[in-house]
């Protein structure tokens, strides 16, 4: 691996090239590295590090079984070869760097960043001689344009469990199995004694598949067998997953982990609503036309508490709520699991949305802040990722690859508003307690937490456009003191014209027509920024850094 990445010249192998000598890809900065742009980027890591809350990630370890708490530690040793091969995905060189840089704030910064750029930042570069995160990170060459790969015979051009190289002058597609074969048999054999320990059938049949994805880049036999799973009260999602690190196509997987244990009183409270999907989707609020397809019904909604995050979930910004597999064949047949990290989530709840809703909501509507709010509008995300359709109607193939590295945004964009209009539909008829005060209002203080991820991210992107959206069809009105007011009637609508607008820009496939709504809208204009910028000013944090796998590792 280590050779290829190397031989490959990559734009990452350059960026450390850079740090160490006058290399002649250097940019004019470079040449200030000892004088005042060090210093500034000293002060800015000093700046950006406290955006990240320190919390530590515990679960009830006294409710494991005893065949669970021996399987427990080995799943977080498979997670940390995961986050072992992420880095080798987005920076292979961590360990020159760490060595280069003495400046303690700015080694965690990197650590936390998985790498020299700052995620909730446009990816700015924080260490002095890094140029700008390259879009292909390493699982493209080093300046390979779109068009040379879309004009190239490789087989594999967009596939998600290989990467691209140039050999010979000429590109070829190696698979993640035999690039990273020494990290993935390790971990493979991790989840194999895991299954031999395990007592729940189902979970020691996903294991030893799963186990035989990460060596075969195989995953749909293990897809499968996971969603089968039903009374396991341990869970690990592993493997190489999602595809956003890619920026170049949004093709590419990365490799993740998260080590969980479910929740079961929430679980059962969850399990009703994956029943009612497809009424759901046939009251969407768009033509006939793009909600034909039925979302699967053999869906698992669970709650979990995470013990253990590696990997690409782990970098930056922390997830919440996983709506998985991806695999759309999967998904159409069988539908996703859904789970809901709830120790995470109620840590972002009392961190992160409560001070900034005391900050920028409306004084009089503080009192619809509520957790059981920001849950069910999270929850009710990952439910609406089944929804829609996966396939345009005008014969363009999947809406993923329609809309190429358009597609996670705007999919993201689909998850945040259905999931609301779901909430509003789901309380008229009865099946969901509370008042819709609470949802829309929860649901503003989240866009408000949510657009400081800023532009680099698909989630932040998303979020970026809805409040735009909001914005103008006056579903929020600003305060004269920077508080922002809902006004639930224009919400309501705003919510249903956002819906449609979003189900006909995949059901098109139109890739432009996504672009330019990106470009009008995934801005923030200065009368936002000032409000962000007064949350930062008062110290709360954009997102968390988990102390985790202490309670596990040390557990007897
Ligand atoms: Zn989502």
């Amino acid at each position: 691996m280590k050779k290829n990445i190397l031989n490959a010249g990559l734009g990452l192998g350059c960026a450390i090239t850079t740090l160490l000598c006058a290399c002649t890809n250097t940019n004019p900065d470079d040449k200030k590295v000892n004088g005042k742009a060090k210093d500034s980027l000293l002060t800015y890591v000093a700046q950006r590090l406290p955006i990240y809350e320190r919390v530590r990630l515990t679960t009830n370890l006294n409710e494991l079984t005893v065949s669970e708490r021996k399987v427990l530690p080995l799943l977080i040793q498979a997670a940390k070869i995961m986050d072992e091969l992420y880095w080798k995905q987005v920076y292979p060189q961590r360990d020159s760097l760490l060595n280069q840089v003495r400046d303690e704030k700015t080694r965690d910064f990197i650590m936390i960043n998985y790498g020299p750029w700052d995620r909730l930042n446009g990816d700015k570069p924080f260490v002095a001689g890094i140029g700008p995160k390259p879009d292909g990170g390493t699982f493209y060459p080093a300046n390979m344009t779109k068009e040379a790969l879309e004009k190239s015979d490789v087989k594999d051009k967009h596939g998600l469990y290989s990467v691209i190289r140039m050999e010979k002058g000429k590109l070829i597609s190696v698979p993640y199995h035999v690039i990273f074969a020494e990290e993935l048999q390790k971990a493979s054999s991790l989840l194999k004694q895991a299954a031999l320990l395990t007592d729940d059938p189902a979970f020691k049949k996903y294991l030893n598949l799963r186990a035989d994805a990460l060596v075969t880049d195989n995953y749909a036999p293990s897809d499968n067998a996971w969603l089968d799973m039903k009374t396991n009260g341990l869970d690990v999602i592993i493997g190489a997953i999602e595809n956003y690190e890619d920026k170049l196509f949004n093709s590419r997987a990365a490799f993740e982990s998260y080590v969980l244990v479910k929740d079961k009183v929430w679980s059962k409270r969850l399990a009703k609503y994956v029943a009612m999907l497809p009424e759901l989707q046939r009251n969407l609020p768009v033509e006939a036309s793009y909600k034909k397809e039925v979302p699967g019904t053999d869906s698992e909604l669970n709650a979990y508490d995470v013990v253990y995050y590696a990997g690409d979930c782990n970098a930056g910004s922390k997830t919440i709520a996983v709506n998985l597999p991806n695999d759309e064949l999967i998904q159409k047949e069988k539908g996703t699991r859904r789970s809901q990290l709830k120790n995470a989530m109620k840590a972002k709840f009392d961190k992160i949305l409560v001070p900034i809703a005391k900050e920028l909501i409306d004084a009089e509507q503080q009192q619809y802040i509520k957790f059981d709010a920001f849950f069910a509008n999270v929850m009710f995300h990952e439910v609406a990722h089944g929804l829609g359709i996966k396939n345009t109607i005008n014969g363009k193939g999947t809406v993923r690859s329609a809309l190429k590295e358009q597609n996670s945004w705007l999919e993201e964009g689909k998850a945040d508003i259905l999931g609301l209009y779901m909430v509003a539909g789901l309380l008229k008829k009865g099946e969901l307690n509370g008042d819709i005060k609470d949802y829309y209002t929860t649901f503003m203080a989240g866009l408000l937490r949510s657009v400081r991820f800023g532009a680099s991210e698909a989630h932040g992107k998303a979020n970026m456009q809805c409040f735009n959206f909001f914005k103008e069809k006056g579903a929020f009105t600003r305060n004269a003191n920077g508080t922002y007011r809902v006004n639930f009637e224009k919400t309501e609508s705003a919510m249903n014209e956002l819906s449609s607008f979003i189900l006909k820009l995949q059901g098109n496939g139109d890739k432009a027509a996504v672009e330019n709504a990106q470009k009008q809208r995934g801005i923030i204009e200065p009368e936002l920024q000032k409000d962000l910028d007064r949350l930062s000013k008062k110290g709360i944090p954009v997102d968390l850094v988990f102390e985790q796998g202490v309670d596990v590792l040390g557990m007897k």
